[in-house]
């Protein structure tokens, strides 16, 4: 399972560079990773360490790839895990799992002779909802361990750790999870514009043959209200598209009958949720 999860986290290579669009939502995240890099001159001032940075925003929208981009901006260590991970744990076990991934981290960090460590948790929200009325709930102690190893978390201590959440649903988040000191710093991840849906259909273009004709700026038009993941998925099925009809080249008709496709799987997805 380690090694399994070794080749998951795999070696990261993933830059700011690869994730279109998003320019307000890099800059942040680079503005805030920067204290992380700058800790000597941050003890000097005496500024509290930065531990936790929230993104929140739609699904798809490149959550993961800016926690991946960010470990490698830092020339940090990636562990990560999903809030969903730990539905239906015995009560004890979901605790036990945060503290062995924040040790899984810095057991890497001093593998692999690096500064810091960064701990990527998607879903936040799961083990991290609101806790009502003092009612016990089941992913308590999940989240109470993880407030713990974040108290415990010091600016002079090697690695340094940072956690970076992802949630799409922020208003359910329990308020000891936002406190100073916690996760404190928020940044949103929206659903791109359309030079945002431009610049991500361009970049997943790249390892494909565009027929010369092709106009991704009409493309992006098109797909007005996709998400990241939706674009990445429009490039794909044009190219299968261009595949079935042993065309020499991917064409504007087959990246227009992807975007149905994508816009009609979506339908039908929400439908059968229903
Ligand atoms: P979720 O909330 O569902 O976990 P997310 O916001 O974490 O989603 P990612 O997992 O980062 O989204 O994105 C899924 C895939 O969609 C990526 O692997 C990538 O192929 C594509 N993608 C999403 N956003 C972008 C982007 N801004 N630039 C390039 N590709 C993107």
């Amino acid at each position: 399972a380690q090694e399994r999860k070794r080749k998951k986290n795999g070696p990261l290579k993933l830059t700011f560079e690869q994730i279109g669009g998003q320019d307000n939502a890099k800059r942040e995240l680079r503005e805030a990773l920067d204290f992380l890099v700058r800790h000597d001159e941050m003890n000097k001032f005496g500024i509290r360490p930065l531990k936790g940075i929230l993104l929140t925003g739609p699904p798809g929208t490149g959550k993961t790839l800016m926690a991946k981009a960010a470990a490698h901006y830092t020339d940090s260590v990636f562990v990560s895990a999903s809030g969903s991970e730990f539905v239906e744990m015995y009560v004890g076990v979901g605790a036990g799992r945060i503290r062995d991934l924040f040790k899984d981290a810095r057991t890497r960090a001093a593998k692999e002779n690096k500064q810091s460590a960064i701990i990527f948790i998607d879903e936040i929200d799961v083990i991290g909802g609101k806790r009502e009325g003092g009612q016990q709930r089941e992913y308590d102690q999940t989240l109470n361990q993880l407030l713990t190893e974040m108290d415990g978390i010091y600016s002079n201590e090697a690695p340094r750790i940072l956690i970076i959440a992802a949630t799409n649903r922020k208003e359910m988040l329990d308020s000891a999870l936002l406190r100073p000191g916690r996760f404190d710093r928020h940044i949103q991840v929206d659903l791109p514009d359309k030079k945002g849906r431009k610049h991500i259909l361009e970049l997943h273009a790249a390892n494909k043959p565009l027929g010369e004709e092709t106009d991704l700026d009409k493309l992006a038009e098109e797909a007005y209200g996709f998400s990241g993941a939706q674009l990445e998925s429009v490039m794909n099925e044009g190219a299968i598209y261009a595949m079935r009809q042993n065309a020499d080249h991917i064409l504007q008709s087959h990246l227009s009958m992807a975007i149905d496709k994508v816009m009609m799987g979506e339908k039908t997805d929400r439908e059968s949720s229903v």
